[in-house]
């Protein structure tokens, strides 16, 4: 059974600016068993390298976490709106680390978000699999004693995949999207947003290219499922939960 929320007073309004002012008084009974309620509190204009987007802010009644929708074109009540989920990874999306591919995953989903006539992506906080920063870290740091490792792992793993789907089918409603066609090579998230009455007409597949850089990572991700040991034997960990897919060296980019 659908667990579809209260959606009355999520109305479609004009523009991205209006969502600010129709929500000012928003509180809905929320999404999921944590009641997640979210809301439109801010709207600007964010150029960026990969494309021209409008950043919403979103404010939610369960935490401090301030969650983020990147929206290019109109999508207010649009059909078949790209959409990609990504979960953040300071270390990753900001500093480059190669201990995961979190920033190949967000410029590739950026790009082609900004190729279509319209689209969003969520940016959710919840670095680490929503274990924060701090206890990410500290798993890294257990990772390169090669100490503990089942611990690290458990630690990295830990994640409330129900709450996450919630606060991002929330996001998508607030938004009015009639329908969306999801980024992911995971068929899982696809369901889960469905859960939550959110229309899911088509899964594209997330592909990422590789380039004389990333290559090896990538494909040994690719090749094998969950955490893997890279040249150095420090092991990495799948902080997004889509499976890898990698296109060939100078193969199309997943169109
Ligand atoms: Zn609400
Ligand atoms: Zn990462």
């Amino acid at each position: 059974m659908s667990e579809a929320p209260c959606l009355k007073t999520l109305t479609e309004v004009s523009t991205l600016d209006h969502l600010v002012i129709r929500d000012r008084d928003h509180d809905c009974e929320g999404f999921g068993k944590h009641h997640v309620c979210v809301k439109v509190e801010a709207v600007a204009d964010l150029p960026t390298r990969f494309g021209h987007f409008r950043i919403v802010a979103f404010y939610n009644n369960r935490d401090a976490k301030e969650h983020i929708a990147i929206v290019h074109g109109d999508v207010l009540g649009r059909e078949n709106v790209v959409t990609r989920l990504h979960s953040e990874c300071l270390t990753g999306d900001a500093l480059g680390s190669l201990r995961c591919d979190c920033r190949d995953q967000l410029g590739v989903a950026l790009t082609r978000i900004a190729r279509e006539p319209c689209g969003v992506l969520l940016y959710l906080r919840q670095e680490g699999r929503g274990i924060g920063l701090l206890n990410k870290v500290r798993a890294y740091a257990l990772q390169d004693r090669g100490l503990d490792t089942v611990d690290a792992n458990l630690a990295l793993g830990f994640r409330d995949d129900e709450r996450d789907y919630a606060v991002a089918a929330h996001m998508l409603a607030s938004l009015t999207l009639r329908s969306i066609r999801l980024l992911t090579n995971n068929p899982r998230k696809v369901e889960e947003l469905q859960r939550y009455g959110i229309r899911v007409v088509d899964r594209i597949p997330h592909v990422i290219p590789a380039n004389d850089y990333n290559r090896f990572y990538l494909e040994t991700k690719a090749n094998r499922s969950g955490h893997f040991i890279d040249f150095e034997g420090k092991p990495h960990d799948t902080e997004q939960d889509d499976p890898v897919v990698v296109a060939p060296a100078n193969g199309d980019l997943g169109r």
